[in-house]
């Protein structure tokens, strides 16, 4: 059997937590499985060392941050060699290069455009465990690019794609994925397994247990994943694309994301193409647009309401009152005091009451819903922020605490 495992920057932070993370290769090794390690910078490393490149120059070329940005995995994966070869084992660490890994030149947030496997397979072929540089990968320049930040589960998963790994583990510091988060709400419960679809969701919601893009890889490549503790020996959650769960369950989890804001446009003209214009506005001002909705008012004019990411509520902002008078509205009002929470399921697909006991349990809780959005497979609402621990509690007890 051939495992892909791949262990975070707080599994491998120190010493000790690299010889924690060399039982539990040696012991998958041991089992006499083919083992391919992929491992991520030390603890806060990554950040450290953007400090001091800040130190030097406050805008460094793209190229000489992932040429620095880079190192930071590859002490972890020798650190990781030294101590195997310390238990005896045969380990060799690669970077992305030489593990094959070829991205495209976008530096900074590159993508992973093929593997060549030749020489991971040779190490393979030698009983080697091989451990390989994160978030790394050279482009056609042959030059150093890093993946975007968390970029060593995408690595992870292109590996297993590219060597048909008969598993991939991510290995991180909670226990797998919650039905809400732990550390909020106590009766929280670790999912056995979790739809590639679902995991998207609530990932993009905050809930940061894997890089969005590997997820969506691992669903193009059909590379079923677990995620689990490095600390606890304990099952974690298998994301993969259908779940027996589906089924019984109508609902996956419930996630809350703090860092939104909304704008509204008011007195639009309510007239073809303008919905058009303020969209496009945005999006080449580079902002992500979530929900958006469109309130009909009175006399001709509609406002059209919709929610950004907080960091780029500024920009947004500016963007559209720069164009006002082309795009054709009063003003714009802005609200940063709101939270969105969201309610994930692939069974709501098949089940019509979720949605009335989400809003049941928001009226109980007397929280007033400014917005609501729904696909199949989610419903979010945007309500004000100070009510959205009450809200994921109270939603939380009525869909999985009550029988
Ligand atoms: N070390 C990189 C980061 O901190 C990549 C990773 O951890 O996956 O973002
Ligand atoms: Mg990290």
């Amino acid at each position: 059997m051939l495992i892909v495992q791949k262990f975070g920057g707080s599994s491998v932070a120190n010493a000790e937590r690299i010889r924690n993370v060399a039982g539990i290769i040696a012991e998958n090794y041991s089992f006499g499985h083919d083992m391919v390690v992929v491992l991520s910078a030390q603890g806060d490393t990554t950040d450290e060392l953007l400090d001091k490149a800040a130190e030097l120059n406050a805008a460094p070329s793209q190229r000489e941050l992932d040429m620095l940005l880079a190192t930071g995995e590859q002490q972890s994966i020798a650190l990781m060699a030294m101590c195997l070869e310390a238990m005896g084992l045969p380990a060799v660490s690669l970077t992305g290069w030489q593990a094959g890994i070829r991205t495209n030149a976008d530096h900074g947030l590159a993508r992973i455009r093929r593997v060549d496997p030749e020489r991971l397979r040779r190490e393979l072929d030698k009983k080697q465990i091989v451990l390989v540089a994160g978030f790394q990968g050279v482009n056609k320049f042959d030059d150093y690019t890093t993946l975007g930040r968390g970029g060593s589960d995408t690595t992870a998963v292109a590996l297993a794609a590219a060597l048909h790994a008969d598993r991939c583990q991510i290995f991180t510091d909670v226990e797998g994925v919650y039905t809400a988060d732990p550390r909020k709400v106590p009766g929280a419960r670790k999912l056995e397994e979790i739809t590639y679809d679902e995991m998207l969701e609530l990932a993009s919601m905050g809930a940061q247990v894997l890089m969005n893009r590997s997820v969506q890889m691992a669903k193009r490549y059909g590379v079923e994943l677990e995620v689990l503790s490095s600390l606890v020996r304990a099952p974690g959650t298998k994301v993969k694309e259908v779940t027996r769960t589906m089924e019984e369950m109508k609902i996956t989890g419930i996630a809350k994301d703090e860092n939104v804001a909304r704008l509204t446009a008011a007195d639009v003209a309510d007239k073809p193409g303008v919905a058009f214009r303020l969209l496009h506005t945005l999006s080449k001002a580079g902002v992500n647009v979530d929900m958006i909705i469109q309130a009909n008012g009175k006399d001709g004019a509609n406002d059209i309401s919709f929610v950004v990411a907080q960091d780029h509520a500024g920009k947004a902002y500016d963007a559209l009152m720069a164009r006002r008078d082309a795009i054709g509205f009063d003003h714009i009002s802005m609200d940063e005091n709101i939270a969105k929470v969201s309610v994930v399921g692939a069974g709501m697909m098949s089940s019509s009451n979720i949605a009335a006991e989400v809003f049941e349990a928001f009226s109980d809780e007397h929280i007033n819903i400014q917005m609501i959005t729904t696909s199949e497979i989610k419903i979010s609402c945007v309500i004000d922020a100070a009510s959205a621990d009450r809200a994921v509690k109270a939603i939380h007890r009525r869909l999985f605490e009550t029988a």
